[in-house]
């Protein structure tokens, strides 16, 4: 096992790795921007380096930076959490050139699955079902109205490089073709510096659910069921379950055989999610993603797991020790992400945190790196907490939730817990009854 990990990240996930860390027995280095001086994670690991000015550029992303601070502290290993370079093959690739451990997948897999044309062949090949679409990359306009027409309108151009929602475009029909190909293409180029384009049939009315595997560096992987993560404003999601209301035990059991096959014959290590849309009775793979999401602790709620011990124990070579049949569901849980804007209309709203008090009680669960006094910083996501809580069933896991939310205090600066009351009041949310689109009519925005 390790002596000492590197967390490159910052937040509430840098805490929750370091939380993790510690209950192994593993001494803890933060990095941080000068905007994260009194940052929590800072507070609490054992050694904190400071890797460069506010910008994430300069510093969350900064390869060298980061990799000078595992040198200088002796760090064997180094976590990438979410987002900033966890998805980042040549930053894996280095750690590893370095001799350091990379806690994820290999550099391979993750280059793969970054691109989601090869993401989508490669599971294609394995056996997983897909949405309709092209065969790949697309060569032209030309090729995009055949396979528009063999698919039918509506259809999706999405880029092959995209992420958090970018780089998506709808072509409602065959006369808005052309401007989604070429939106959709010229905003990849700017955010990705790639911009190779595929079509997706555009689904009306499903439900976005993904399925947490964990797989060790000897050919074993077992999934922990799905998470549905339908509840999203512009391709983000904001709330998510787990079990999903729509599927039962089952279902859940023939995807996640038909995934777990999928993923050892690849060879896959360390934790993943594959993203499917759900409709119809027919789940159609999306996009995988090589990291812990943020999403995670639902998952670890019904199973009690706790998947960044595992991330890390299967980094340090140890195998998996258990198999599918081990793995058990209970009960429900809910997540509600906290993020810092206006109800309303979503601006972001940064300040001073003049009063926090994180709710508690019976299958309470905060993931956040907030307290009183704190400032948040106005340059990164704008995520500052996560609610989760976990019951026995699914009306059970609301009631607790709105109990939760009802005692969370966050004052000084805006945050989206009014909407996620008015969520978790909604008759037809109760029931379940909700697809990707339901949170935009909800909220009375389109996009
Ligand atoms: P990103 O990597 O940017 O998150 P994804 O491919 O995971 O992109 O898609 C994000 C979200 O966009 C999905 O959860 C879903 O809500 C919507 N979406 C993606 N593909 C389709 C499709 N073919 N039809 C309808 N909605 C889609």
């Amino acid at each position: 096992m390790f002596s000492k990990i590197l967390i490159a990240n910052r937040g509430e996930i840098a805490l929750r790795i370091l939380r993790a860390c510690r209950e192994l027995g593993i001494k803890t280095v933060a990095v941080h921007s000068t905007a994260d001086e009194d940052a929590m994670h800072v507070r609490l690991a054992d050694e904190a380096v400071c890797i460069g000015p506010a910008s994430s550029r300069d510093s969350y992303l900064n390869v060298a930076a980061i990799l000078s601070a595992a040198t200088i502290t002796g760090a064997e290993a180094i976590h990438p959490g979410y987002g900033f370079l966890s998805e980042n093959a040549d930053f894996a690739e280095t750690v590893e050139a370095h001799g350091l451990t990379f806690i994820g997948p290999t550099a391979e897999h993750i280059r793969m699955m970054g691109d989601k044309i090869t993401a989508k062949t490669t599971m294609m090949a394995l056996g997983v079902p897909l949405v309709p679409g092209s065969d790949g990359e697309l060569a032209s306009i030309e090729e995009a109205r055949i396979v528009a027409e063999k698919v039918g309108y509506p259809v999706l151009i999405k880029a092959a490089a995209g992420g958090g929602g970018r780089g998506m475009k709808v072509a409602p029909t065959a006369a808005d073709l052309e401007e989604a190909w070429s939106v959709a293409r010229t905003e990849a180029r700017a955010a990705f510096g790639n911009d190779a384009v595929y079509l997706e049939k555009y689904m009306d009315k499903p439900r976005h659910i993904e399925l947490q595997i964990l797989g060790d560096n000897y050919g074993n992987v077992v999934h922990f069921g799905e998470r549905d993560c339908s509840l999203q404003r512009r391709h983000q999601k904001l709330l998510e379950e787990a079990g999903s209301p729509a599927i039962d035990d089952e279902q859940r059991d023939e995807i996640g055989r038909t995934v777990t096959e999928a993923l050892s014959r690849m060879g896959y290590r360390n934790a993943g999610t594959l993203e499917f849309l759900y409709q119809d009775g027919q789940f159609c793979f999306i996009e995988m993603n090589t990291r812990l999401q943020v999403e995670h602790p639902v998952t670890e709620m019904v199973c009690n797991v706790d998947l960044v011990r595992e991330q890390i124990r299967i980094a340090a070579g140890e195998k998996l020790g258990y198999t599918q049949q081990d793995v058990t569901f209970d009960g429900h849980a809910i997540e509600c992400r906290i993020n810092a804007e206006d109800p309303e209309t979503f601006a972001p709203c940064p300040g001073t945190v003049a009063v926090y008090h994180p709710p508690g009680g019976l299958g309470v669960r905060v993931d956040s790196a907030l307290y009183t006094g704190y400032r948040v910083p106005p340059y990164y996501d704008s995520m500052i907490a996560k609610v989760i809580v976990h019951a026995p069933t699914r009306a059970q896991a609301i009631a607790r939730m709105q109990r939760a939310l009802d005692e969370f205090v966050v004052e000084g600066i805006k945050t989206v817990i009014p909407l996620h009351r008015r969520i978790l009041a909604d008759a037809q949310f109760q029931k379940g009854d909700y697809t990707i689109h339901w949170l935009e009519n909800f909220t009375g925005l389109s996009h």
